[in-house]
């Protein structure tokens, strides 16, 4: 078991820039706070103009190199990477649990998942693909090559503080691209150590960047605006990504942007409920409830409504709440009081609506960010909670009767990341997956994430898949060389 302070005092709390760890231009620094106490866990260097503009000087400088560096070298240094992370494990999962909240087991389980893009992308480094075609004239033959799309902009956020990284790090390393990442304000420690690793395992200088920042714009604007910069890769709300997306116009900048969700959640009459109720559990309280594709909405049959909801709550009353680094936490505190506040005025729209609280339904008193795990039945549809992202350890459970008003409910929604649907039958599994819109539905699963599968939305929910073999398109551009 580590030991938190020593490791803290280990931790590095400058820019990663140029291989170094820096003070900020103007010598400013932020606090880092525990959602678990409020105390502050470190200062970090606080990024401005200036550095991003050194950061990107730095990636410029060696962007020809990296990406006509031979793939099996930037395979291996990925490899070497994977590896290392693994190593650290115990380090990487109390410090995020730390600057986060979450149980430290479930820490664990990100660094094994983070780490595995880092060695997923080594294998697909050495596996870009071209091709070469004749015309249909036959007067000219076709080659298609692809290319590192160049220096990239990774903004990330603070719920996988490690993948929500490693997942946009490995694959634009893979492609050949630079990457400077801007790490959410509240989890800055995870990426810096990080960069500590992956130096360690070979990384050139320059190739990575990290810009904590407690100005978000403050780096990414200048950055946007800078004619050097070629993409940008988002993982967060869908206001900020609509942001993104206009300050990329004026560049025309490639980007992939993984934002909100809704996820509906819905069990069958003829499901297997004590499976629903496992796959409510990890689709619902996984992390807290902070993941973008956490059941927002559960959409119950009504003959079975009472069954589930029952044996639901049970199972989420019995969740032992407390700080992330304590023996036995389940759920850990939310981030910030941001975010808890967000959560509670949720809960309290739809019970002033009519809802009925099944268990929990308060914020805990005390020090830290605690909020009960609750469970809600009967929630109107006119309710807050219906439409928007809780990210908190929420359940709000509606019903239905005929199939296609499940459907319709799981779509009425301007969000399309992942949904989930329980059912003991096949036809019906596939006829629902076809009409559902989002980017992903799990079948009888509560957990779709998997490294070798890509991972995306449509509608509001975002453009571009990460991970699968899809995942490094996103940093390649296609060139087409035409021949006699
Ligand atoms: P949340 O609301 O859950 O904190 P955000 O979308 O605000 O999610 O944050 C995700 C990431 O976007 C963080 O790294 C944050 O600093 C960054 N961010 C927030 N606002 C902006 C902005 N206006 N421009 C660029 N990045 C931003």
């Amino acid at each position: 078991m580590t030991d938190s302070a020593a490791l803290l005092a280990s931790i590095p709390t400058g820019l990663w820039i140029d291989g170094a760890f820096v003070d900020a231009a103007d010598g400013g620094t932020f606090a880092v706070h525990d959602p678990a106490t409020g105390d502050v866990l470190a200062r970090v260097a606080d990024a401005g103009e200036k550095d991003a503009l050194r950061a990107l000087d730095s990636a410029v400088a060696v962007q020809d190199e990296w990406a006509t560096t031979a793939p099996r070298t930037r395979s291996m240094i990925l490899r070497a990477a994977w590896e290392a992370v693994i190593e650290r494990t115990e380090d990487l999962a109390l410090l995020m649990t730390l600057e986060m909240g979450k149980a430290l087991p479930e820490s664990r389980g990100e660094v094994t998942y983070g780490a595995e893009f880092l060695r997923w992308f080594s294998e697909e480094a050495v596996r870009i693909q071209g091709r070469y075609t004749q015309s249909p004239s036959g007067a000219g033959r076709i080659l298609v090559t692809k290319v590192p799309v160049g220096p990239v902009l990774a903004v990330t956020p603070w719920n996988f503080p490690l993948a929500m990284g490693t997942r946009k790090i490995g694959p634009a390393l893979a492609a050949g691209c630079t990457v400077l990442v801007k790490p959410a304000e509240d989890t800055p420690l995870t990426m810096l150590l990080l960069a500590e690793i992956m130096a360690g395992a070979g990384l050139p200088a320059g190739v990575l960047s990290v810009l904590p920042a407690s100005n978000a714009p403050a780096v990414t604007e200048p950055l946007l605006a800078d004619e050097r910069l070629r993409k940008v890769t988002f993982t967060g709300s869908t206001r900020v990504g609509k942001i993104l997306i206009e300050q990329s116009a004026r560049n025309v900048l490639r980007t992939s942007m993984e934002l909100g969700g809704n996820a509906p959640f819905v069990v069958f009459d003829d499901a297997d409920i004590d499976a629903a109720v496992d796959g409510a559990m990890a689709a619902k309280m996984r992390n807290g409830g902070e993941a973008c594709t956490a059941a927002n909405r559960l959409i119950v049959a009504e003959s079975v409504r009472e069954e589930f909801t029952e044996k639901l709550t049970a199972r989420i009353a019995a969740l032992t709440v407390g700080p992330g680094s304590s023996d036995g936490t389940n759920v850990g505190p939310l981030v910030n009081e941001k975010q808890r506040n967000n959560v509670r005025s949720l809960v309290d729209d739809a019970v002033a609506a009519g809802a009925r609280v099944r268990t929990g339904g308060h914020v805990i008193d005390g020090p830290g960010w605690f909020f009960e795990p609750t469970v809600l039945d009967e929630v109107p549809a006119s309710a807050r909670i219906v439409r928007e992202e809780i990210f908190g350890p929420v359940a709000a459970i509606t019903s239905f009767v005929a199939e296609q008003d499940a459907v319709d409910a799981a779509n009425d929604t301007e969000y399309g990341l992942a949904a989930y649907i329980y059912t003991r039958d096949l036809d019906r599994a596939l006829r629902v997956s076809d009409k559902i819109a989002s980017g992903m539905v799990g079948v009888n699963r509560g957990v779709v994430s998997d490294v070798a599968a890509p991972f995306g939305g449509v509608k509001q929910s975002g453009l571009g898949s990460e991970g699968g073999t899809e995942g490094i398109d996103e940093y390649l551009d296609t060139k087409y060389v035409a021949f006699q």
